[in-house]
């Protein structure tokens, strides 16, 4: 906007107002549009407006506008208006008459000849929000007809829809040079802060937002209520002020702060925020730019009246009543904190907290008080990472961010499959549960299309699904089955295996268990070449340590049980990820199937292509299960786990018990499931598994010249694990170090975890997004975090 310009539309608005006399505009008003009646003057800054009211009791707005009002302008309300009305017929509007010729406006010549544009809109009935009773409702209900005002918008263009306005929020820093006017010097330097903030941050992020026509201002002056039913918006007037602009900018236009008491500012913008948001959801960087918006409005008010005064100082003030509370209002909201209403609105919106960047370092760090809650509602034992734990508030690919802004690579979490929050992820669950989510004893038809693509990518028999919610419950249906179909009781686990929580599959999970075996749960030594019983690489690794089933089978007889079922996690993650020789597992199965067993893999931690050469831990060691057992990834963090077996174990098992889950499978977990599924295959990530994993060992081997403390680098794919020794000959296990190490790593900006009987093994186990980029931070991290230790 231009100098002249502003200087144009000052003149416009303060000294051109039509002034014709009543017996002219009764003639204009029958020449144009046949109507005749009872004719009110209104009050109208810039033109010279009547109430009509007909004989027959129709009630008119005639318009007569200011000789400087461009004919596009007046055509682009008006077809605005039209447009509403066909969008939305049940919203109230002013609608428009057309003159006898059928046009939307005529024109009409003062006595000096002067040229006016005329047009007529139906007069809304109702009360004018400025007389009525402030409630937290009534604004609540005003940003919901604001939203379907947008929304019947949402379609609309014209060529004067981005025409000049002095009041455009967008163009506030071309008043910057006006502030010059204000004479209180504190108050001039808090207005031009307002304009340095919005020049510098929030007009840039506001240039990025959703932009359509909108009304730009629905205040109290222009919005109508009924003294009936005081809480409702009846209806919007006044037009002149419709603009192409970010859609955000409606209901800034339609928050008068000063008709609130600013010990209530919070909650009433909260409700028409919140109400606008509850029709036409907003987008966090729209609610997060509300405060500044807000403050930029009532800052170009300010100017515009001290600048008016300076430049007549001989004509009435302008806005006299509004000046104050105007001033007021800025002070008032400055004194309240940017964040305070940023967090306020994403609640009232159900967004979650504001994430810093790195560079903001105002945000207050709560990480104390939370801390203490957590305490107090979860029970003081409830365990957390690292010694001063990381308060995150968000994720994104291979990326954890905390509460200020820090970012961290995160090389532990193996749930967040194909990265935190990925995009179709998020967008295939939320467009789910908009639309449905059921238990499964209704068809549905992408609960059919999941398990088909699941099961497509396993062995032909195992072609039916049983729909759980999680990896523990997963084990145990199957673990049930197992026992139902086979008659035995009999368990086989590896020492140190993790398969769940619950009661059945805690007793499968020497690792968690502070208790001795169940007589009925037999294990089967590690098979670790590196600390395990016999390492020596000429031995013949694959017998002697699958030998071990043997002597398993035979104790386990000695206590009357017979294998029911082998569980195995072929990543032997919870083993410390030990260098399984190839053919190990193969021979163990069979010495299982041999003594009755059937071969159950969780695949919990090896599925979904972690291991780099395929999508199941059981094919990367060519064995063949009777059922496979899903979880943590498999909905890249939304809930779900599957056991997937053939159907005459499942239809025999079902048919006895008529097992059913209540959540598992629902549409928006097989949603989940379907996306992960997508991107995997999308973005190649089982290959990116397998060059990333060998380039992250590679890199990590590198190390070992300069790091005696790194005894072992080994794994598949995308799960590494670095074992940490005293002595690279006693391999004595460098426990205290490793549990010192995932701090200081925290502190290098990455997270990792440690694993194996010892708790010595740094377990690397990272989303499968990782990347060159992310490994060569990891791998600088380890580097500088065992220097540092
Ligand atoms: N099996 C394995 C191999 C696991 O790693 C886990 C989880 N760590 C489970 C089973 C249990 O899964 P959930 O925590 O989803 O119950």
């Amino acid at each position: 906007m231009t100098n002249q310009h502003i200087i144009g539309d000052i003149k416009f608005l303060d000294r051109n107002t039509p002034k014709l006399p009543l017996k002219k505009i009764r003639q204009i008003a029958l020449d144009l549009y046949n109507l005749s009646g009872n004719f009110k003057p209104l009050k109208s800054e810039r033109d010279q407006n009547y109430h009509i009211q007909t004989k027959s009791g129709e009630n008119y707005v005639l318009k007569l506008s200011n000789q400087d009002e461009e004919p596009g302008v007046i055509d682009f309300q008006l077809k605005a208006l039209t447009h509403i009305k066909e969008q939305d017929p049940t919203l109230l509007v002013p609608r428009v008459l057309s003159t006898k010729e059928g046009t939307f406006f005529g024109m009409a010549k003062s006595s000096d000849g002067t040229e006016h544009i005329v047009h007529v809109l139906t007069y809304l009935p109702g009360i004018i929000l400025y007389e009525a009773k402030q409630t937290k409702i009534l604004w609540k209900n005003r940003g919901a007809f604001l939203a379907r005002l947008d929304i019947s918008l949402r379609g609309f263009f014209h060529p004067h829809a981005r025409h000049q306005l002095l009041w455009d929020i967008t163009r506030c820093t071309d008043l910057r040079p006006h502030t010059i006017h204000i004479p209180d010097t504190a108050a001039r330097k808090n207005i031009e802060r307002i304009f340095g903030h919005m020049a510098s941050d929030a007009l840039p992020k506001l240039k990025t937002l959703r932009h359509q026509v909108i009304h730009n201002d629905t205040d109290v002056m222009n919005s109508l209520t009924d003294p009936k039913q005081p809480d409702i918006i009846t209806g919007v007037l006044d037009f002149g002020d419709m603009i192409y602009a970010p859609l955000i900018l409606e209901p800034i236009l339609a928050a008068d702060m000063p008709m609130i008491h600013k010990n209530n500012y919070i909650e009433f913008l909260s409700a028409l925020i919140a109400g606008y948001d509850s029709i036409l959801p907003l987008e966090e960087k729209e609610i997060d730019l509300v405060y500044d918006l807000t403050l930029a409005r009532y800052a170009i008010f300010a100017t515009i009246i001290a600048w008016r005064r300076a430049m007549s100082p001989d004509q009435p003030a302008y806005l006299p009543e509004e000046e104050k509370p105007c001033w007021e209002t800025i002070s008032n909201f400055m004194a309240i904190k940017r964040s305070t209403v940023r967090d306020a609105l994403r609640k009232a919106c159900c967004y979650p907290p504001y994430c810093p960047t790195e560079k903001e370092n105002d945000i207050e760090d709560d990480t104390d008080i939370l801390l203490e809650r957590r305490h107090q509602l979860m029970g003081a034992g409830a365990p957390l990472f690292y010694k001063r734990p990381i308060h995150v508030e968000r994720g994104r690919g291979p990326w954890l961010y905390d509460v200020q802004g820090n970012a961290y690579i995160d090389a532990y979490n193996n749930v967040p499959v194909v990265g935190h929050c990925h995009p179709h992820v998020v967008k295939a669950v939320s467009r789910q549960i908009a639309a449905l989510n059921l238990n499964t004893r209704y068809i549905y038809q992408n609960i059919l299309d999941y398990a088909e693509r699941l099961t497509t990518l396993l062995p032909d028999h195992l072609s039916v699904c049983f729909f759980v919610n999680s990896g523990s419950e997963a084990n145990d249906i199957a673990w049930q089955m197992s026992k139902f179909i086979t008659g035995e009781k009999g368990a086989l686990v590896m020492e140190n295996a993790y398969h769940g929580i619950t009661e059945a599959t805690e007793a499968l999970s020497p690792y968690e268990l502070n208790s001795k075996l169940a007589p009925h749960v037999q294990t089967l030594i590690s098979p670790d070449p590196y600390r395990g019983p016999y390492k020596d690489k000429n031995d013949d690794l694959i017998n002697l340590y699958a030998a071990d089933t043997d002597r398993a089978i035979a104790d386990m007889a000695k206590s009357g049980h017979k294998p029911s079922a082998f569980m195995i996690d072929a990543s032997f993650i919870s083993n410390g990820i030990p260098d399984v020789p190839d053919g190990y597992l193969s021979k163990v199965v069979d010495k299982v199937r041999n003594a009755g067993g059937l071969v159950i893999a969780d695949e919990i931690q090896a599925g979904f292509g972690r291991l780099g050469t395929d999508m199941w831990g059981c094919n990367v060691h060519g064995i063949i299960p009777d059922f496979v057992t899903i979880g943590k990834p498999v909905g890249n963090g939304y809930p779900l786990g599957v056991v997937i077996t053939s159907p005459e174990i499942l239809n025999a098992y079902v048919d006895k018990t008529e097992l059913f889950s209540t959540f598992g499978g629902n549409p928006v977990a097989c949603a989940a499931g379907m996306a992960v599924l997508d991107v995997i295959e999308n973005e190649n990530l089982m290959a990116n598994a397998y060059t990333i994993g060998n380039y992250l060992r590679n890199g990590i081997r590198a190390l070992m010249d300069r790091h005696t403390l790194i005894g072992d680098v080994r794994g598949r794919g995308l799960i590494v694990g670095v074992e940490l020794v005293k002595n690279r000959e006693t391999k004595e296990p460098a426990t205290e170090e490793t549990k010192r190490m995932l701090d200081l790593m925290k502190d290098n900006g990455v997270l990792v975890g440690s694993e194996g009987p010892y708790g010595n093994v740094i377990k690397i186990r990272p989303p499968l997004v990782f990347r060159e980029e992310h490994a060569d931070i990891l791998i600088k991290a380890l580097d500088r975090s065992l220097k540092s230790l």
